[in-house]
């Protein structure tokens, strides 16, 4: 009985699986901040290269993998899939856990599967520089990776409380060459008046996301690159579902759950539009995203048109929101504490194909701790999530007493999250509860779209 399912190099996906067209039912609009009309390809040509913004609508349902991309996920793709028998044994459940890991990319997570062809495209098109923001810093990192692999220089505004809170991220950062910028800087307009008005400020997504684009607005040789939320960031990620599916039927097993945390949706888009796939066609297998009770946007949120960030200076869509404005407490999965969602994991969720369960983060610490112990590997703070909802559908197959197969996708390791593991470990987490009053004053302020 195998532990480790591994694929060979040959085996890494060839096509990228698009969603796009078994979507139920036409996309909304993506909406000009500006003008309140449709963004048309003309409005995000100043910061994405062409190849890019085609991926965003494409109706295409496999899109090729350029050669120079699966090159470079040679590196660590195909990932392994693992069957966690001794967390079956530790919680004698009659349930097979499986877990797809993500942490074996050089950056540790899932990120680099998007920030690799992000990079190569700005690449072919010309681009010579590439400006992100960062939050923990598992995306800057993440891109910093992808542009020392392609020769292009890498700015990343990173959020100024997480400079400090996360100093390893942006060693790593500054290793593979990026120029770590803390946010709000001197650097940009954006920066400027944040500091004008407070000079203290500890900065936010929503600010540094606003430096970074307007870096790339105000330069022809710049471009901008987005770590989650949109269709492209999805699509690259469908490797990891693709090779799950896979490796499970080496194993001869299906899942009859797929699980994935859920920030901005990548991961869990990456993990179960493959698996959706299958529903589609008759398939019985169900797919869980797991969120922060602090941040639970799709479980508490409402489905509506709104600003990708703070500023409104990013597009607006359709989405599951808690209000651009909505500031998540400060849990330790920084990659989990974004008010929006992606809009194609948003529509599933609106349709019922997909279902959404929010924890906690005492209760993911926990299971982080029990999969620690019992497979070795200490899971990122984010991925910690899908470990406690795995978990809690191993015990409920053991209430019931019915066999189950269920796959997650541990997305990163917590290796440089010691702070937070740390805090876990002296009783000094704290549970934040579900900021209600918060959500609907900003929820208020949505904009309003009359199209
Ligand atoms: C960023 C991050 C996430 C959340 O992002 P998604 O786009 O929702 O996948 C989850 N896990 C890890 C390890 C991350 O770094």
């Amino acid at each position: 009985m195998q532990t480790k399912i591994l694929l060979d190099e040959s085996r890494i996906p060839t096509h990228w699986y698009n969603i796009i067209p078994d979507m139920p039912g036409p996309l909304a609009p993506v909406i000009n901040p500006r003008t309140l009309q449709p963004v048309t390809p003309d409005d995000l040509l100043p910061i994405f290269p062409m190849a890019i913004i085609e991926q965003e609508v494409s109706g295409e349902r496999w899109i090729p993998i350029p050669e120079e991309v699966r090159e470079i996920y040679r590196l660590w793709r195909p990932s392994p899939l693992y069957r966690a028998r001794r967390l079956e044994q530790a919680l004698g459940t009659p349930a097979k856990i499986y877990y797809k890991y993500e942490g074996v990319s050089p950056a540790g997570s899932h990120k680099p599967n998007s920030a690799i062809p992000q990079a190569f495209y700005n690449k072919q098109a010309g681009i010579r520089r590439l400006a992100t923001e960062t939050g923990a810093g598992q995306w800057g990192s993440s891109l910093a990776l992808a542009c020392s692999m392609f020769g292009l220089e890498c700015t990343v505004y990173m959020v100024k409380v997480s400079c400090t809170q996360k100093p390893y991220r942006k060693s790593m950062m500054q290793l593979w060459g990026a120029n770590v910028i803390p946010s709000p800087s001197e650097f940009t307009n954006a920066g400027r008046a944040i500091l004008a008005h407070d000079p203290d400020s500890n900065g936010s997504l929503g600010i540094a996301i606003s430096e970074a684009v307007e870096d790339a607005v105000s330069r022809p040789d710049t471009n901008y690159a987005l770590g989650s939320v949109l269709n492209h960031v999805c699509l690259h990620q469908t490797v990891i579902g693709q090779e799950a599916k896979e490796q499970l039927a080496l194993a001869g097993d299906y899942p009859d759950v797929v699980i994935a945390c859920c920030g901005g949706g990548s991961n869990f888009a990456g993990t179960a539009f493959p698996f959706l796939a299958d529903r589609a066609a008759g398939k019985n297998v169900r797919c869980l995203a797991v969120e922060p009770a602090s941040c639970p946007t799709l479980t508490k949120g409402v489905y509506a048109f709104d600003y990708g960030d703070t500023a409104k200076m990013a597009p607006i869509a359709m989405m599951y929101t808690l209000g651009h404005d909505f500031m998540p407490p400060g849990i330790h999965a920084g990659g989990l504490r974004y008010h929006g969602e992606s809009a194609l994991v948003s529509q599933l969720h609106h349709a019922g194909l997909i279902e959404a369960k929010s924890y906690r983060q005492n209760a993911c610490f926990e299971a982080a701790h029990l999969f620690a112990r019992s497979e070795g590997i200490v899971p990122a703070p984010e991925s910690s999530h899908a470990v406690r909802a795995a978990i809690d559908e191993a015990v409920l197959a053991k209430e019931e007493g019915k066999e189950k197969t269920i796959l997650f996708c541990l997305s990163g390791h917590g290796q440089l999250d010691m702070g937070a593991y740390d805090a876990y470990l002296s009783g000094g987490l704290e549970d934040f509860e579900y900021p209600e009053e918060m959500i609907r004053e900003s929820l208020a302020r949505l904009p309003k779209v009359d199209l």
